[in-house]
């Protein structure tokens, strides 16, 4: 039978009958939900296709620039696809941008002026910008610039403090930061319908307070980007979702002309900005990540929602839970012990197309308070994109995990990760 083909391969590929039993299962369970994001992800497909074409991407895109860069067509090219995708007046996309964190370095950093206050009304951001905005004091901070920080907590309940809000905008308020995704935090990730209520807030409060959003790990999840519902800017990496797993490096920014242009000349220098910057031979591979991104993002997050339904299924908790919508690719897992933590990093490293054969061991990280243990094999080094998975060894031994470049490949590194389980005495 033709169907069964996959079936022994998953046998040869050392996993048991009944854990494959056990994913098919759930995994049938789930198709209504998985055509659901397949719908979706045929509508970001259009959109970037429209984008494509719109703008008359043509072969001579693709070829490299060198040197200073100027006139280089396909930089051009790309960074107005991108536009037209996030419906902005301009856009940033370059290989110069090292990785998210610049990304969000030069859009602060070109935007605020000394004497400027960022308010996050989210809570405390992702972590590397902390030392970026100076809120552990770091050598060349914003707080050094003289940029002041104030942050208001989300209430106990994941909403928004509109008062707390209110109370915290003031006339050196000059950015907000609305981090889109829970990153390695607790509370919820935000819905792009969220974000456009707190934009609309802040906007009625103060109409020029520039809205920043964090976008990373969010793009191409929904249908609507927050720079369709009224943010200035948004901001993200390319190894997460919009490289499609083929971009090798960079960031990108888009919003408006204005924003976009003083985030530039930070990036390059103050009077050359957008003008320069060679192209490298890396574009094409921009391009065709961006191609790619909307059905990649599509693979990553039904992958999420298999390993919740089942890891559920087992008791335990997972964040988010089996049913809940998604706003981004990233899933926690707590297993409540460290041999199950670091089993599920092995399956997920056994499942790597590349390094598949090393065991990962957990390490003191710098700048974390526990051991770490990581478990990646990508293309791209350390793309999260690439089916991966981390965690702190330490209470409640939660593994964070995402990405999968194809839906084939998550649901085999999930398997993987329930075998390895299951060696550990988990009954299913
Ligand atoms: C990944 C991430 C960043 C930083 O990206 P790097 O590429 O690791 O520097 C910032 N914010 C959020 C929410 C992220 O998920």
């Amino acid at each position: 039978m033709n169907d069964m083909e996959p079936y022994s391969m998953y046998t040869d590929m050392g996993i048991e009958k009944r854990v494959v039993d056990y994913c098919q299962q759930m995994e049938q369970s789930l198709q209504e939900r998985f055509q659901k994001i397949d719908r979706r992800a045929e509508y970001n497909q259009l959109k970037v296709l429209h984008a494509m074409q719109k703008n008359k991407l043509s072969e001579a895109h693709l070829y490299p620039s060198t040197g200073y860069g100027y006139n280089d067509i396909g930089r051009d090219t790309l960074e107005q696809i991108y536009a037209d995708v996030f419906h902005t007046e301009d856009a940033l996309v370059r290989p110069h941008i090292t990785c998210g964190t610049h990304a969000l370095h030069i859009a602060l950093a070109g935007n605020l002026r000394p004497g400027d206050e960022i308010l996050s009304p989210v809570g405390k951001p992702y972590d590397t910008l902390d030392e970026v905005i100076g809120i552990r004091s770091s050598a060349g901070s914003l707080a050094e610039y003289g940029v002041t920080y104030r942050q208001v907590d989300l209430l106990p309940d994941g909403s928004f403090d509109w008062e707390g809000i209110r109370n915290a905008i003031h006339e050196k308020t000059r950015l907000v930061e609305i981090q889109r995704s829970k990153g390695y935090a607790t509370r919820p990730t935000l819905s792009v319908a969220q974000i456009g209520e707190l934009v609309a807030f802040i906007k009625s409060i103060r109409s020029d307070i520039i809205c920043m959003v964090d976008n990373c790990y969010g793009e191409f999840v929904e249908e609507l980007e927050p720079t369709d519902v009224g943010a200035d800017m948004a901001v993200g990496s390319l190894i997460k979702n919009p490289g499609g797993g083929l971009a090798p490096i960079g960031g990108y920014i888009v919003g408006t002309k204005e924003c976009v242009a003083r985030a530039a000349y930070r990036l390059t220098a103050p009077g050359l900005g957008k003008e320069l910057g060679a192209g490298l031979g890396v574009t094409a591979s921009f391009i065709q990540g961006l191609f790619l991104a909307p059905t990649v993002t599509a693979a990553a997050l039904k992958g999420a929602i298999l390993a919740a339904n089942l890891y559920e299924s087992l008791g335990y908790r997972t964040i988010p839970n089996a049913v809940e919508e998604r706003y981004d690719i990233i899933q926690a897992i707590e297993f409540g012990t460290p041999e199950l933590l670091i089993a599920f990093c092995e399956g997920i490293q056994a499942a790597a197309p590349v390094d598949s054969y090393v065991t990962p061991t957990p390490w003191a990280m710098p700048g974390y308070d526990s051991d770490v243990i990581m478990a990646a094999g990508a293309f791209v080094s350390g793309a999260s994109i690439e089916l991966s998975a981390d965690g702190p060894v330490k209470p409640p031994y939660a593994v964070y995990f995402q990405g999968g470049l194809t839906y084939p490949h998550a649901k085999f590194g999930i398997m993987k990760t329930l075998q390895c389980m299951v060696d550990k005495g988990v009954q299913l």
